[in-house]
């Protein structure tokens, strides 16, 4: 099979999941007023898809909110990634405040700049989401194939929604309708295989800093791509950027027997995981990190993301629909994880006082 079409096959998971997190928001698991400009053919998913769709987004989510809000220094990232489970800061705060949330909304952010870069976006509508709460980072910063971007750009520019967020009079689309930037956003075009060569080259003409913050989100995308290519990243990463944090999700347990069966249906529709064999477990997650020279990681299953939801929340969702599949949701959160990592370079030493 030549490599253009089994790229098309992977860009087509992005409407999967789309597809999925519209029917969690259509449901109340989530909030978010933006999956809807994606989706052309909503459908209602089972209550084990809404379910993952939101613990996925949800725990993602967490790890955004509390990077742009917190400092993220050496002992603060500490902090966030050891003692916070990533569920426990509410992103509906509205709606469920938790202490967490009200804890570090009060901390000002001390007008530390900081970035977001997330590799094979697809469809996310993070971004937005986030910054119509009021929440931001200095550049944010989407990447995937010219295809992808390209579609999303059209969306993007077209609705009021999405440009006044934005709220940039000087928002320009470039490179063919592949990209946009704007001050704060920008939607850039490329593959993530040449990372070093020709992604961070164009992440640097937009204004990307490596002296700066920032976080690297990858959900649902190093696991389509060789691992050789996924390790450069994260190797250039780690050994280029000031202060960074990593956050990565997607499947594990490929050899057990509901591994096998995932592998199986997911071949069926002609789609690989190469990641899966190069890091199968919660602990091989951690290395792909910590072998590079990361200062810390840790992986956790969906398992233990759910049960960090509060009662409160865990009620919530329970009352948006029937779920009667306990045992085979926690055989399929134990197949998905969330990894995450810091690195940051020692601070330079306060010049030595002579007696
Ligand atoms: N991160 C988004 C989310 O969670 O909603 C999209 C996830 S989707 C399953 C995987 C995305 O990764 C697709 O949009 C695909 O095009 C992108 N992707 C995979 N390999 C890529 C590569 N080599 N270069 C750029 N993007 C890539």
């Amino acid at each position: 099979e030549p490599q253009v079409a089994r790229d098309d096959i992977i860009k087509g998971t992005d409407d999967d999941a789309i597809i999925s997190k519209l029917s969690a928001v259509n449901l109340g698991y989530l909030d978010d007023p933006f999956v809807k400009y994606f989706v052309k053919r909503p459908s209602r998913r089972p209550p084990l898809i809404n379910r993952g769709s939101y613990l996925r987004t949800r725990s993602l989510d967490t790890f955004t909110e509390q990077f742009i809000k917190n400092d993220i220094t050496p002992s603060s990232i500490t902090t966030t990634t050891t003692t916070t489970s990533p569920t426990s800061a509410t992103t509906q705060s509205a709606s469920t405040p938790s202490p967490t949330t009200t804890a570090t909304a009060i901390t000002p952010a001390a007008g530390i700049k900081k970035q977001i870069v997330s590799l094979g976006c697809g469809s996310d509508t993070r971004y937005f989401k986030f910054k119509a709460k009021g929440l931001s980072a200095h550049k944010y910063f989407e990447i995937d194939f010219p295809e992808s971007t390209a579609k999303k750009a059209v969306v993007i520019k077209k609705n009021k929604a999405f440009t006044d967020i934005i709220g940039d009079p000087d928002l320009r689309l470039g490179l063919g309708g592949t990209e946009l930037y704007s001050k704060d956003y920008c939607l850039l075009s490329g593959d993530l295989r040449e990372f070093t060569e020709s992604i961070v080259p164009k992440l640097k003409a937009q204004g990307f800093d490596i002296s700066l913050p920032t976080l690297f989100l990858s959900e649902c995308v190093l696991i389509y791509i060789q691992p050789g290519d996924s390790d450069a990243i994260v190797n250039w990463v780690g050994t280029n950027m000031d202060a960074s944090l990593f956050v990565v999700y997607e499947q594990i347990n490929p050899t057990d027997a509901f591994g096998a069966m995932m592998l199986r249906n997911l071949k069926a529709r002609q789609i690989e995981l190469p990641g899966i064999h190069a890091y199968p477990s919660l602990k091989s997650q951690e290395e792909r990190f910590t072998s590079r020279g990361w200062q810390a990681a840790k992986a956790v299953n969906m398992n233990k993301l759910h049960e960090s939801l509060s009662e409160q929340e865990l009620k919530r969702i329970s009352s948006l629909e029937i779920f009667d599949e306990v045992e085979e949701w926690q055989l399929l959160a134990d197949h998905y994880c969330v990894a995450w990592a810091y690195q940051a370079k020692p601070q330079q030493p306060e010049p030595r006082r002579s007696q």
